[in-house]
């Protein structure tokens, strides 16, 4: 089974990837990262079947919506959420496949009061969105929250897992990823040890959290699955040429098309002098800047045509379009594979040999 923990700096949000056999499912994908995470499952060779929601989140809008427009997968959220979107409203005992895999689904209302907990078959994991969270707990005073249900959901729901079983939450404020049942039994403050219901009900009520500041829009937003109000950008991708965003965040170019328009994107080639006219030759009419002294001189290229930026192998190509977009340019890509999948595809070249 593939494995992943995401994490969304803007609103402290993880995003799990699960994926067997091919198939892959998103617990809690984040709006702003569907185009990372698209390009992890690309890189990865997987399929998204599924996208589920722990519970309709007030601090981000989720990227379900996005993804099935993408991706073409399907969105799964709680039956008691309210929302109205989902091609599967889960319940208690229902199951997720994926691959050879499933996780099931156990209600566990009280941050609100469509939240769920989903458990890997072998109950080696489980995902609590913000029922619980590490040493702590998601907060209890909107969104028909009750400490009352979270105290019994908690030690119903998830304190009934082994011991062992790993507990992954919905966020974290400070960059702890993950827990065992066993350790949040003994030490969590708010619901472990001897606590009961009533103590439990009496911190939360003395805690003054502020009003998320999201609430107001990720609350609609994510009532119809994340699906964008009119005017909002769903961060369309630049479609000057073929371009595909990788996980590393560098969009790369389709060779053949880079070929087949020579004449009307610039070639910058990052490599050093003695490369350029080395025995991997060069693309006829690339400019050459070695990367070094690209900062300095990067206005010698002109903002009017996209740069396309080419090294040995792809990787100083690659720093060189990051450095291309601080300097301003906003049309830039890497030659993945550089001079060497050029030459090996057979493409156009000048000087060099074979
Ligand atoms: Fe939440």
């Amino acid at each position: 089974m593939i494995f992943r923990q995401l994490f969304d700096p803007a609103s402290s949000t993880y995003t799990y990837l699960l994926a067997d056999g091919g198939e892959a499912v998103l617990i809690d994908p984040v709006f702003e990262q569907v185009r990372r995470d698209a390009a992890l499952l690309r890189e990865l060779g997987l399929n998204l079947t599924w996208t589920l929601e722990t519970h309709i989140h007030a601090d981000h809008v989720t990227g379900g919506w996005l993804l099935k427009q993408r991706l073409g997968s399907r969105i799964a959220v709680g039956a008691e959420s309210g929302a109205t979107c989902a091609d599967r409203l889960l319940q208690t005992g229902d199951e997720i496949r994926f691959g050879s895999r499933s996780l099931t689904v156990r209600a566990t209302p009280g941050h609100t009061a469509g939240c769920l907990t989903y458990v890997l078959d072998d109950e080696s994991m489980a995902f609590t969105g913000d029922c619980l969270l590490i040493r702590g707990c998601g907060r209890t005073d909107f969104q028909e929250g009750s400490p009352g249900a979270l105290y019994r959901s908690v030690h119903e729901q998830i304190f009934t897992l082994p011991d062992s079983c790993l507990l992954y939450p919905g966020h974290d404020y400070r960059g702890l990823t993950v827990t065992s049942v066993g350790e949040e039994k003994a030490y969590n403050p708010r619901l472990g040890g001897d606590l009961s219901e009533n103590d439990f009900a009496g911190y939360m009520q003395a805690l003054k959290l502020a009003h998320p500041k999201k609430i107001d829009v990720a609350v609609p937003a994510n009532l119809q699955c994340g699906r964008p109000g009119k005017g909002v950008d769903i961060m369309s991708d630049p479609d000057w040429a073929p371009l595909s965003c990788t996980f590393a965040g560098v969009w790369d170019v389709d060779p053949a098309w880079v070929e087949e328009h020579c004449g009307t994107v610039q070639i910058l080639d990052v490599r050093e002098p003695a490369e350029y006219t080395g025995p991997l030759g060069h693309i006829p009419e690339a400019i050459l800047i070695p990367l070094g002294q690209l900062a300095a001189r990067a206005n010698e290229l002109g903002k009017d045509w996209p740069i396309v930026a080419v090294c040995r192998a792809g990787g100083r190509s690659a720093q060189a379009t990051n450095i291309l977009k601080d300097a301003g340019f906003e049309r830039v890509a890497n030659l993945p594979g550089g001079m060497l999948r050029w030459r090996s595809e057979g493409r156009i070249a000048e000087g060099g040999s074979g």
